[in-house]
């Protein structure tokens, strides 16, 4: 039996994870929850896997589930960092599942590696921000840190029974998001709403802001270069249409391997949760009799100048990433909220990385500093 804590409960991939749970009540169980500030979600989730430990935002967030679950039988109820980190190393969880969105997750990831929990690594900002401590750690405690991301999923599968010295590169799959048929002059007036339409992928609103930017790929780049142990040098990636292909490992005899499906996260979600073996799954299956045709076509590093910035920050390393990451955090909420442009994501999260020194291997509490001063700076330059 899977006993889960499933942080970040009721986001995208959360509920995407609790449809997987309710396929297979024998194999899997909820024993954590923990969410933000959705407590009316939160309830049902409650009444539905009756978790041992719930943890939400705030203590006003807290307070509220508590009315709101009345005289039902209630679990133990926490709440802010103190609460997440909880949730992480609850005794009775042998899987966490990292799904909250951004930096907020590092501390948790790290509490429950110290557990030694396995993880199903979803928070891919975790990785781009401390992946040399959490890979450590990792290591350290003989803990496996499973990809959800469906890029990672992919590649995992497709490492599969191969020797690592054997790989030659791999080849990470974007589809360009929601503005890849506009050209960069297109791109001065697009709305909050146009920008949260995914051509292939229902998301959180952060990650799909970072499709259309394509932040997103630079990070999973980075995210790619700490779970597989990969110089930049062997991390490609291709412009590919449908989503259908999930990305590609090539094999020094030129072999290449895909792993191929629908686009439907609740496959690399399942396989996290059911590796090494696999399990049934209710979803929409490839029919090769439709989809007739696949399209690729070579990264435009100057349409998505955010990808070269990756790339460059990744090969920097110490806490480059960290800032990357915090300065986007910070500029996609900000245009979420209709305060900048689309355009201006790019300009403030270059501005604040030009800005940056680089501290090489740098602890917990270096890297939660430049996340830190990377947020202070972005938000004055979106003040500007
Ligand atoms: P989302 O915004 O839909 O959900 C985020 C979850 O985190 C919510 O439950 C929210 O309440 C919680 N949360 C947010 N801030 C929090 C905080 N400060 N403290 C505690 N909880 C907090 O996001 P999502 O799309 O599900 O993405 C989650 C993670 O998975 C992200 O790192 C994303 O990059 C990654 N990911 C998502 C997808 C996808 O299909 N949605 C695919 C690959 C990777
Ligand atoms: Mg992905």
């Amino acid at each position: 039996m899977k006993k889960i804590a499933l942080l970040g409960s009721t986001g995208s991939i959360g509920t995407s994870t609790l449809q997987v749970v309710r396929q297979h009540p024998e194999k899997f169980q909820i024993v954590a929850l923990s969410g933000g500030s959705n407590v009316r979600l939160l309830a049902e989730q409650i009444q539905e896997f009756h978790p041992l430990f719930v943890s939400v935002g705030s203590e006003a967030a807290a307070k509220e589930l508590r009315s709101l679950l009345g005289d039902a039988r209630q679990p133990e109820i926490g709440y802010g960092e103190e609460g997440l980190l909880q949730a992480a190393a609850l005794p009775d969880a042998n899987f966490v599942m990292t799904a909250v969105v951004g930096s907020v997750g590092i501390a948790p990831t790290l509490a429950a590696i110290e557990a030694g929990k396995t993880i199903g690594l979803a928070n891919k900002e975790t990785l781009v921000s401390a992946g040399h401590l959490v890979m450590k750690a990792a290591r350290e405690r003989g803990v496996a840190i499973i990809p959800v991301d469906s890029e990672h999923s992919a590649i995992f599968q497709c490492l599969a029974g191969e020797r690592r010295q054997d790989l030659s590169r791999i080849i990470i799959t974007a589809s360009g998001g929601s503005f890849r048929n506009r050209s960069r002059s297109e791109l001065e007036n697009v709305t909050v709403a146009q920008a949260l339409s995914h051509p292939n992928w229902s998301m959180g609103a952060k990650i799909t802001i970072d499709s259309a930017t394509m932040m997103n790929k630079g990070f999973e780049v980075i995210e790619a270069h700490w779970l597989f142990d990969l110089p930049y040098e062997q991390i490609d990636c291709v412009l590919h249409y449908e989503s259908i292909v999930h990305s590609m490992v090539e094999y020094k005899d030129g072999a290449v391997k895909a792993q191929l499906g629908t686009p439907d996260m609740k496959v690399p979600i399942l396989y996290a949760l059911s590796y090494p073996g696999r399990l049934p799954l209710e979803t929409e299956r490839l029919d090769f009799s439709k989809q007739a045709t696949l399209h690729f076509a070579p990264m435009d590093f100057d349409r998505y100048p955010l990808l070269s910035l990756a790339y460059a920050c990744g090969k920097t390393g110490g806490t480059a990433p960290a800032v990357l990451n915090a300065a986007n955090e910070i500029a996609v909420s900000r245009f979420l909220q209709g305060e900048i442009t689309f355009l201006q994501i790019e300009q403030i999260v270059e501005q604040v990385c030009q800005l940056h020194e680089s501290v090489a291997q740098p602890s917990l509490e270096e890297i939660l500093e430049c996340d830190q001063w990377a947020r202070t700076q972005a938000a004055k330059f979106a003040a500007r």
